[in-house]
């Protein structure tokens, strides 16, 4: 397949409203899409995506283009990165650039080779005697294979350099496979040797699925007891793989995390394993302790709520409220789930007990502030003055941390009644508080919003007026046929500005038109058809806007619209002349150009006539 054909194919194979729905909340708008722009900061949305167009574009930094395009500014990668990423989204095969491709990027080596390195565990964990332990594990746990291939598990082998070899007999080098995380350097000498041995493997994955780094955990001895060692490793940080910003099963919860608009978070890669195979999908794991900023950004693009499953100790309470704190600045409605006495220590156990219980605690989960006061009235004596006032005093500074007012006075007016005042009183406290963390939690907002950036160099373009009104009427003639002949009769070429050429290129589509020549109705698919690309993108972006700002009148209103529009456009054309030939006439006088002067005074009369 030629390159162009691939492109095309894998334009015509995806949608790009559902690639750009994996980083942003999109809104139907029309026949188009809109979001906030993830490109600049912005609080009403004018972001647009359009699947029957393909193309993306932001009405307020001008940023655009096609999923391609989009890829690779959300990613941070090369052209030939995001292609790869794209075919293997849509299913198509890059024949044509594997082959001797030989200036693959730093990243891509790496995601090959946590790939490649996947796909050895998992084989060995299916197939390998060696593993046999690992499969038992895995059968107590009553995983089904099915299971454990949609997570792609796996089993390091025991060995210093296994996985090594293998790499190495693919053609990376040792420098490689040192960079993605899977060898460690020797402390004597300067050999290397693989970092996950004998250990069940956990490929973390991002959001298109591609391994990316390893939770590799330690399986029981001979004794049936864990031996020596960290229960848990992890890949370190890699150009590919940032702790802060992973998510276990992202890509196999985003649908569901979506279409619920809530994302339950748990604690450990076998929770969401077991979640998921129980059926309940919306379950992602922090890989780590407490939820983080960049995490929060991620999810944010899926969910509007978010459920918070910590296991029931202290370290688990001080990783909850720690990403309770995070979760609010990202602007999420929170909740915490609590497993039901007697239903085991962490989800995992408890869906292997019975899946309802499971079902039942997500839905019994509570708002946080409940979950909060819950917590510290266990630890009150309220018979005791100094302790009441100290506790009144925690939950108040929760309750600082609330941005929305109707939902702030909800939980002073819950504390009044539960320490027994009145809440004018805790009101007053609230802001003093408020006073003292508003930087923080500024500092906070303003990381959240800039983890999900990519570059930050785009800022809001202002248009001018005299801009703005040219490209409203060309979108509204190239978008609504009826509205073409008023257009070419009122405009003259040179008024366009930037977009002169353009408007000569619709001229003579119009000419061919009305001379019964052209049987495309539409502006744009002609250009397509004669292959002006450049033109073409042009052409949907103001028929976007277009429609964006047009979309909703009646045609007759439409026509109207124009009228006003193109009446204002040649006033402010007229005065945009007039200073030019008044600055002209300046000049010619000073010079003593009387000939000059003769032909602008003509000029103005013209104009003012
Ligand atoms: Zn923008």
């Amino acid at each position: 397949m030629s390159s162009d054909n691939t492109i095309a194919e894998i334009k015509r194979r995806l949608d790009i409203a559902e690639v750009v729905g994996d980083y942003v909340q999109l809104k139907k708008a029309g026949t188009s899409f809109k979001a906030c722009c993830p490109f600049h900061q912005e609080k009403t949305p004018s972001f647009f995506v359009n699947p029957e167009r393909q193309i993306y574009h932001c009405f307020g930094c001008g940023e655009g283009g096609d999923i391609f395009a989009f890829v690779q500014k959300m990613e941070g990668l090369e052209f030939f990165d995001a292609l790869r990423l794209l075919a293997n989204k849509a299913g198509v095969k890059l024949e044509s650039y594997s082959s001797g491709d030989e200036q693959r990027s730093e990243k891509r080596r790496l995601l090959e080779i946590n790939q490649l390195a996947a796909r050895l565990y998992h084989h060995l964990l299916l197939k390998d005697e060696r593993a046999a332990v690992a499969r038992e594990y895995l059968r107590r746990r009553a995983l089904k294979t099915e299971t454990i291939e949609d997570f792609m598990l796996g089993y390091a082998p025991n060995s210093w350099e296994a996985t090594s070899k293998f790499l190495l007999a693919k053609g990376f080098t040792v420098e490689e496979i040192f960079k993605s995380g899977l060898s460690v350097k020797s402390e004597r000498g300067n050999g290397y040797y693989d970092r996950f041995r004998g250990r069940l493997m956990f490929p973390i994955r991002d959001i298109h699925g591609q391994v990316i780094g390893f939770t590799a955990r330690l399986l029981p001895g001979p004794n049936g007891r864990d031996p020596d060692g960290p229960k848990y490793i992890n890949t370190p940080q890699t150009l590919i793989y940032d702790k802060s910003q992973a998510l276990y099963g992202l890509n196999l919860a985003k649908q569901e995390i979506r279409r619920e608009q809530t994302a339950v978070i748990v604690e450990g890669n076998m929770d969401v394993i077991a979640s998921h195979q129980a059926g309940v999908k919306n379950v992602v794991a922090s890989s780590g302790t407490a939820l983080t900023v960049e995490q929060c950004a991620i999810l944010k693009r899926f969910a509007s709520r978010l459920i918070l499953s910590f296991d029931n100790d202290a370290a688990g309470e001080n990783a909850a409220r720690r990403g309770i704190d995070m979760a609010i600045v990202a602007g999420f409605s929170v909740r915490i789930l609590r497993l039901p006495d007697g239903a085991g220590k962490d989800p995992d156990d408890c869906i292997r007990q019975d899946v309802e219980l499971w079902k039942q605690a997500i839905n019994d989960a509570v708002p946080y502030m409940t979950w909060y006061i819950e917590l510290t009235s266990k630890r009150t004596d309220f018979n005791d003055a100094e302790a009441k006032r100290r506790a009144a005093g925690e939950l108040l500074q929760e309750v600082a941390k609330i941005p929305d007012v109707v939902e702030r006075s909800h939980w002073v007016a819950e504390l009044a009644r539960l320490f027994a005042t009145v809440e004018s009183l805790l009101l007053e406290q609230v802001r003093e508080l408020q006073k003292k963390q508003s930087r923080q939690v500024a500092t906070l907002a303003t990381k959240s919003v800039n983890s999900t950036t990519s570059d930050k160099s785009f800022r809001p373009i202002k248009k001018d007026r005299y801009t703005l009104l040219s490209e409203f009427m060309l979108g509204l003639a190239f978008y609504w046929p009826e509205l073409r002949a008023s257009i070419v009769s009122e405009i003259r070429l040179e008024n366009l500005g930037a977009d002169n050429e353009l408007y000569r290129k619709f001229e003579e589509y119009y000419n061919l038109l009305r001379e019964g020549d052209e049987t495309i109705s539409n502006f744009r698919i002609w250009l397509e058809a004669r292959q002006n690309n450049e033109y073409v993108r042009r052409v949907a972006i103001l028929e976007l806007q277009a429609e964006k700002e047009f979309g909703e009148l009646t045609p007759a209103s439409r026509q109207a619209e124009l009228d006003k529009l193109l009446g204002e456009f040649k006033l402010l054309h007229a005065s945009r002349q007039k200073l030019e030939l008044t600055r002209a006439m300046a000049g010619a006088e000073k010079s003593g150009d009387q000939q000059k002067i003769r032909e602008i005074q003509e000029k103005l009369k013209e104009l003012i006539g």
